[in-house]
């Protein structure tokens, strides 16, 4: 039995073929674009959602859409736009993937309600055997010793019953089949508590990072998808900063504060 604290690592982000996306800027006459592109060092999630919106319009330049006559050169004002007019589409190019790791099952149930622009890899308890039980106890629960100590002893015993379940069953012969390890796997993890840590792996794109961290840090939400979410949106101001430039914190009464976003579900 171990308590242990939610983590988010950041494990993918996009990358932009620009020699690719430079033969089509020759041929659709941003070449001018191209070249402002401070290659390596841009945010490929941002030049890739810039390159999205502007192909839409012609706007790599004035003059190749008649209908244009000026276009936003600096990018953090070009996605303050797209984003302020709700042109949310174009942010689902930029996918990011991230892995939670000690987090509950209360916080994956959650998390896997956000359908639209979600993919999920989640640590199977059919096939992973329990032994050590990890566990997150919010600090303010930490700190009520008697709380703590009560918990504490539930599960200890709950861990005591997995340890039982796999001598009872005999998990360990070599013999056992594979199948049958897996039917009374997944027998023993219905008495493993709903705070169980476990790691789920979720990418999402831009619109539905924005979407999410404004609903799961709102001051109604639970507060480990919370905490995880103040994470989430740390990370994603430091790597994408202007795509997530509008956002704001708001402190609440307890825990982690409230992102709200300047334009909101784009
Ligand atoms: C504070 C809080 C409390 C909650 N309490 C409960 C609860 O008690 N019980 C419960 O069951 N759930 C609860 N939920 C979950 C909630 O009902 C939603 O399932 C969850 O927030 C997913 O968000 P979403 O509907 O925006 O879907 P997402 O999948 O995140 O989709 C994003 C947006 O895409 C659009 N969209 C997605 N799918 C469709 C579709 N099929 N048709 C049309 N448009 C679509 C919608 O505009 C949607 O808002 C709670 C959520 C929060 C934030």
């Amino acid at each position: 039995m171990e308590f242990v604290e939610p983590a988010v690592y950041l494990v993918a982000e996009p990358r932009i073929n620009w020699v690719d996306l430079g033969d089509f800027l020759e041929e659709a006459g941003g070449g001018e674009w191209y070249d402002s592109k401070v290659r390596p060092i841009g945010v490929d999630a941002q030049d890739l959602i810039e390159a999205g919106g502007r192909m839409c319009y012609r706007s790599w330049k004035p003059g190749l859409n008649k209908n244009v006559t000026r276009v936003r050169k600096d990018q953090d004002s070009y996605l303050a736009n797209i984003i302020k007019s709700g042109h949310g589409s174009v942010l689902e190019h930029a996918n990011f993937t991230f892995i939670f790791s000690n987090v509950s099952r209360v916080f994956t149930h959650e998390l896997v309600r956000h359908r639209a622009g979600s993919a999920f890899s989640q640590e199977s308890l059919r096939y992973v055997r329990l032994d050590e039980l990890k566990f997150w106890l919010p600090g303010w629960a930490k700190e009520d010793e008697v709380l703590a100590e009560e918990c504490l002893q539930v599960l200890h015993k709950l861990e005591q019953l997995q340890e039982f379940m796999a001598g009872h069953f005999d998990l360990d012969n070599p013999d056992l089949s594979f199948e049958e390890k897996k039917a009374r796997t997944s027998f023993m993890r219905r008495f493993a508590p709903e705070g169980l840590a476990t790691t789920i792996m979720w990418t999402a794109n831009v619109r539905t990072i924005r979407h999410v961290l404004e609903a799961r840090t709102a001051p109604g939400a639970e507060e480990e998808i919370r905490l995880v979410f103040d994470k989430v949106g740390d990370i994603m101001k430091d790597t994408a900063p202007a795509l997530f430039a509008d956002f704001y914190q708001i402190e609440q009464y307890k825990g982690t504060p409230a992102w709200v976003p300047g334009t909101s579900k784009v």
